[in-house]
């Protein structure tokens, strides 16, 4: 049974609602999604092209330009046009203080282990909101070319993502207004758009080696039952094709016999240089001399010469491949395939390394820049219950998730997942100093959870008093082959931690199955207009506990006509909360967060930071 969903465009209904795929990547990304052909397709919205440079540049009015045109201002407006923020996501300045010198604008050190902010213009943001940015270029994209609201997205990862990394990267996609169905390796995503891991049956052992823009790594993974297990990862976060084109820069400098210095001086000789080198490099991808000039510069190359220039580089990802095998207790006869990713694979002098290393001529078929991105959509097609070839057994019938606020279903396991499988969400309190978070665990595929079925209910009790937002409550769904789902609760800032096993599928008779499922059909329409009602009232009842505890706490910062303006914006929040739909009152809680917002720059508190991120359990 497919998923259905309503169009709010055209207030229709819609079969199968298209979930895409996205590859957010350090230099480029990109969105994929399952054509009418049941193939996976990338998104070349009205001939922009495929891949958006994962760039974001912000003018004088602090507007946010994403991709190409983003890209020409890293000459012209260092300062505010970001680059490589992946490298950012969910790290602190600590990680990554050693190779602050390649970023040319500026990351914020804070002398403490929180996230890192990035300044543009007189505004900070989190890696979270300028990935965000990236992420809402694509959706719209997607949502241009396919012509269909997209609101549910897998977006992929590196293999070696930390948690905090993949919360980060899930929390960048609920800002762009994605459902993030899933997180998924890119190394997994490469393989399943070889086709390989579909089959249940199947078992292999296979290397992921994805050279980029700026990153390098390489992966050993198992497969087996349909279930993808990471053996290994090695490689360098500071190491892929720019660092070939600054060898080729610095090579055309040299034999000019030009000063570095003064070339390096002059940002644009040195832009258009870099960009002739990196044309250089693609063209010597599929010829063996590249010759042009820039000025009276001679920019020539002979493919031999590049391969020399790159030797030590690329003997480097060779180092790190034969250093997976070893963490994985392999050697290179045990790997069944060798897939190659990541747009600087086109070098055939890389694709020649990784073969002579394997002893095994890689896959490549494949658009090595766009195979992540395909496989993500194969697996959100996956995720939407599209595949019952590959679906038959092993998937969890119906979505699994917890009660959130104004009695939400917050679904954590989404229905036709393979099991076994884990997810897992974080989560904080709407209370200060409240104490104890009550956990509803519900089972159902509507948007309110009094229409799901209540699996169960406990209390994590023991938080230790903290301001509202602040306490970290990560909350982990695991289900085992056998349909058992543990569910544990933990607060990661004093480590209480409560569990519960259920059985989901108890007492649920397939007819039982098949009725929840046409009543979610059914109620689509009413559950969404319920839903966005629902969140529109706790997005503003949130707002106005947060600016009323904020004009109490901070009086001393503010005039008297601030605080009595604040009341007046609170009031009619107030009124229009307690008589008003979902319009009146979002657009009163905008007027009162827009007021109040340069309060909150003035006195940026971390507790009331830390209160906006998050969703919320009562
Ligand atoms: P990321 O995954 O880091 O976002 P990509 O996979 O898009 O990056 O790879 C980008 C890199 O691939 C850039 O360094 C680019 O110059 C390089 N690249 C793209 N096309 C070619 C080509 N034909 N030959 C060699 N390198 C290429
Ligand atoms: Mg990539």
């Amino acid at each position: 049974m497919a998923k259905i969903s309503i169009n709010l465009a055209t207030g229709s209904f819609q079969k199968e609602e298209i979930i895409v795929g996205i590859d957010l990547g350090t230099t480029n990304s990109l969105v994929a999604f399952i054509n009418p052909d049941k193939n996976p397709q990338v998104i070349n919205d009205a001939g922009k092209g495929i891949l958006v440079p994962s760039v974001v540049y912000f003018n004088s009015q602090n507007e946010a330009i994403v991709g190409n045109e983003a890209k020409e201002f890293l000459t012209t407006d260092p300062a505010n046009t970001i680059f490589s923020v992946k490298r950012l996501l969910g790290r602190s300045y600590k990680d990554v203080a050693e190779h602050k010198d390649i970023f040319s604008y500026k990351v914020i050190d804070d002398g403490t282990d929180a996230l890192v902010k990035i300044q543009a213009g007189d505004r900070f943001y989190t890696p979270i909101e300028l990935s965000a940015e990236i992420l809402k270029e694509l959706k719209a994209r997607a949502e241009h070319a396919l012509k269909t609201p997209v609101n549910r997205a897998v977006i992929t990862v590196p293999a070696y993502f930390n948690d905090s990394q993949r919360q980060a990267t899930r929390d960048a996609g609920k800002l762009a207004g994605l459902d993030v169905m899933r997180i998924v390796n890119e190394p997994t995503a490469a393989s399943l758009a070889y086709g390989i891991g579909l089959d249940p049956t199947e078992q292999k052992t296979i290397a992921v080696y994805d050279l980029g823009g700026g990153t390098f790594d390489v992966s050993i993974l198992q497969i087996q039952n349909g279930i993808f297990e990471v053996l290994a990862t090695n490689g360098n976060t500071y190491l892929g094709g720019d660092d070939f084109d600054r060898a080729i820069l610095n090579y055309w400098i040299e034999n000019n016999k030009l000063d570095f210095a003064a070339v390096a001086a002059d940002n644009i000789l040195m832009q258009t240089l870099r960009l002739k080198a990196e044309a250089a490099k693609k063209a010597l991808s599929t010829q063996n001399l590249y010759n042009e000039q820039v000025g009276e510069i001679w920019c020539t190359l002979y493919k031999q010469t590049f391969e020399q220039l790159i030797t030590a580089k690329v003997d480097e990802t060779i180092t790190a491949c034969k250093n997976a095998l070893k963490d994985a207790d392999l050697t290179s006869a045990d790997i069944d395939e060798v897939i190659l990713v990541g747009g600087s694979t086109r070098t055939p002098f890389v694709k020649q390394a990784v073969e002579n290393f394997f002893s095994k001529k890689p896959q490549d078929n494949i658009n090595p820049d766009e195979v992540v991105a395909l496989g993500a959509a194969i697996q959100a097609d996956v995720l939407a219950g599209n595949r019952s070839d590959i679906l038959l057994l092993d998937v969890t019938p119906l979505s699994l998730g917890i009660e959130t606020m104004g009695g939400l279903m917050d679904v954590i396991i989404s229905r036709n997942s393979k099991v076994p499988t884990k997810a897992g969400r974080q989560y904080t309190t709407s209370i200060d100093g409240q104490v104890n978070m009550k956990i509803s665990v519900y089972q159902g595929e509507r948007d309110l959870v009094k229409e799901n079925r209540k699996l169960a209910e406990f209390d994590l009790k023991g938080i230790p008093a903290m301001p509202a937002g602040l306490p970290k409550v990560d909350i982990n769904f695991l289900l085992n082959a056998d349909g058992i789902l543990t569910v544990q609760a933990i607060e990661l800032r004093s480590g209480v931690k409560q569990e519960i096993e259920i059985t989901p599928s108890y007492g649920l008779s397939d007819d039982t199955v098949e009725k929840m499922l046409l009543d979610s059909i059914e109620f689509a329409q009413s559950d969404v207009e319920q839903r966005m009602l629902i969140e529109a009232r706790s997005e503003g009842e949130q707002l106005l506990y947060t600016a009323e505890r904020f004009i109490e706490k901070h009086a001393e910062h503010l005039t008297e006509e601030e605080i009595t303006e604040t009341k007046v914006h609170i009031e009619a929040l107030k009124t229009a909360l307690a008589t008003q739909g979902k319009d009146t009152i979002l657009k009163k809680a905008d007027e009162l967060n827009e007021f109040t917002r340069p309060f909150a720059e003035r006195v940026m508190d971390a507790a009331i930071s830390t209160a906006m991120k998050g969703k919320k359990i009562e």
